[in-house]
């Protein structure tokens, strides 16, 4: 990392840091960039033109398209024993559907689109965002006062959403809140009017000049055959598009484990640590030095794993994602003690590694629960590193 790095760091930052890790570890050599994979498929369901079509040997076999600097596309066939999917889950838009959305004129977006606040779409304008996620947050946020650009020119920030009432108690959105500038409702859009005006659950009608959902990503395997090959089950229309199964531990496929899924690991503090630490057991898994349990056994820590969450958020399961501050630390620990299981790592460090993100954790929830998400953006966490811990990874 570069030097004297907030501790909120910006995309471009964070960027730097992958380059900078596939340099320093010499991986470019084995990532084929500008790539799609068109299609993973298991050779045996092939049928005898397709094998003939594409000389199949191994287990797997990719189908990708490639393009070249000058802009040629052409189609490449890999057969492989394992795969890993990590294609990102934060990709493909969740948009709810909306009466009469086809009357409103104005513009609208998706969160993902998001790139800088000072666009004229959004300058002196009324805005509507859609949700009340981090995104939601994010994007109102830097609209009213971007971190890095100081005070913004929008007209009025309306967020609707179903859990966003919170940011009213909050002391950074306060002033915004009392001269009208922002204004929060806790709810749904129930429908559209007009080419301007929004009816919100709560009987209220808003205006907007631009609308702006942030309503969260669907899982999305376009290149698997979820049919022919019934990796998992997925249905994009239940659960808001974010839960599939069987899986275990979140990232061993049950009915096929040579496939894995990286990266499925959603609000967690520790996310990339703990995608790492797949990587570790998917590598240990190969070369023998840890197995899996029964497939039975699998499936069985799989419905546990749903039951829990249930329980935790006492409502209809509709999300797969871990639920903070009581599955985070305890999912790192568990996974950290079955790579442990294939090599003993430092267990003094990882204690205090834990202590360290658990404080750092705390922290973070205590900001980001009074709704003060503008500070937790510019809050410095370094001091709360353990030295000797920054650059190590022998207590994993
Ligand atoms: C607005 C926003 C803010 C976030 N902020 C944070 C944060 O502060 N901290 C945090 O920990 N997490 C944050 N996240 C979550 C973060 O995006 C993920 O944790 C992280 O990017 C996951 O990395 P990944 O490698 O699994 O997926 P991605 O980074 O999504 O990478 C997936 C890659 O797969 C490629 N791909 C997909 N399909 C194919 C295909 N068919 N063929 C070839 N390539 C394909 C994509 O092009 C992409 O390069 C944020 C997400 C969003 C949307």
């Amino acid at each position: 990392m570069e030097k004297d790095i907030p501790s909120f760091v910006k995309h471009s930052q964070h960027k730097k840091y992958l380059d900078a890790y596939a340099e320093k570890f010499e991986l470019r050599k084995y990532i084929q960039l500008n790539t799609l994979v068109k299609s993973v498929r298991l050779s045996k369901h092939l049928s005898s033109e397709e094998k003939s079509q594409m000389g199949v040997s191994r287990k797997f076999i990719v189908e990708a398209m490639r393009t070249t600097m000058s802009g040629h596309a052409y189609v490449t066939i890999h057969t492989f024993d394992y795969v890993v999917i990590a294609s990102g889950h934060n990709s493909k838009p969740y948009v709810p559907e909306i009466k009469g959305i086809e009357n409103f004129k104005g513009k609208i977006m998706n969160s993902k689109c998001f790139r800088e606040p000072n666009t004229d779409y959004l300058k002196s304008k009324k805005i509507i965002v859609v949700g009340s996620g981090f995104s939601a947050i994010d994007i109102a946020t830097q609209l009213l006062e971007n971190p890095y650009l100081g005070p913004q020119e929008v007209e009025k920030i309306t967020i609707i959403g179903r859990k966003i009432g919170f940011l009213a108690n909050s002391d950074d959105y306060s002033s915004y809140i009392k001269s009208g500038k922002l204004c929060l409702v806790e709810g749904e859009i129930e429908n559209v009017i007009d080419e301007k005006s929004i009816k919100f659950s709560d009987g209220t009608v808003h205006e907007a000049d631009t609308l702006i959902f942030s309503t969260g990503y669907m899982f999305n395997f376009p290149f698997l055959d979820l049919e022919k090959d019934n990796f998992v089950d997925f249905d994009p229309k239940a659960f808001r598009g974010k839960f599939m199964g069987p899986i275990y531990k979140r990232f061993v496929c049950i009915r096929d484990p040579d496939l894995f899924f990286i990266g499925l690991i959603d609000d967690s503090s520790l996310a990339d640590l703990c995608f790492e630490l797949h990587i570790l057991i998917i590598r240990y898994l190969i070369e023998g030095k840890l197995k899996l349990p029964s497939k039975d056994k699998m499936i069985q820590s799989f419905l546990k794993d749903i039951d829990d969450l249930r329980f935790v958020y006492q409502k209809p399961l509709d999300n797969f994602k871990l639920a903070r501050e009581t599955m985070d630390i305890s999912y790192w620990r568990e996974i950290k003690e079955w790579v442990n299981e294939a090599h003993d790592g430092d267990k003094e460090k990882g204690k205090r590694f834990e202590e360290m993100a658990l404080k750092v954790y705390r922290k973070m929830v205590e900001i980001t629960s009074a709704g003060n998400y503008l500070s937790y953006k510019k809050y410095d966490f370094s001091g709360m590193f353990i030295e000797d811990l920054k650059n190590s990874v022998d207590f994993i």
